[in-house]
């Protein structure tokens, strides 16, 4: 299920987030990179599952902020947003 124009997002530097089943999006009409991005998730997600997702996702954000990487760095270190980005580039 699609929630546009969260703006509360803003704040938080997120342009988009999958709250499985929900995608929520900061603007009112996302770019196509954006939802593509989001759809690969939720392709994970059906995977790999809710649980496993979701822990595996933030055991990997926090590995790497304790190997001092910045927040950015973390984030695109995690092996879910490494396959989304490469889909999105890849399509
Ligand atoms: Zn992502």
């Amino acid at each position: 299920m699609v929630i546009k124009n969260c703006k509360f997002l803003k704040p938080f530097h997120i342009n988009a987030i999958v709250l499985y089943p929900f995608i929520l999006y900061c603007d009112r009409q996302p770019h196509s990179d954006i939802i593509a991005h989001e759809h690969v998730h939720i392709d994970q997600i059906k995977r790999d599952g809710v649980l496993k997702f979701y822990i595996k996702y933030l055991l990997e954000y926090f590995a790497g902020r304790r190997k001092g990487m910045s927040h950015y760095q973390a984030y695109r270190n995690i092996s879910y947003e490494q396959e989304a980005y490469n889909s999105a580039r890849a399509t």
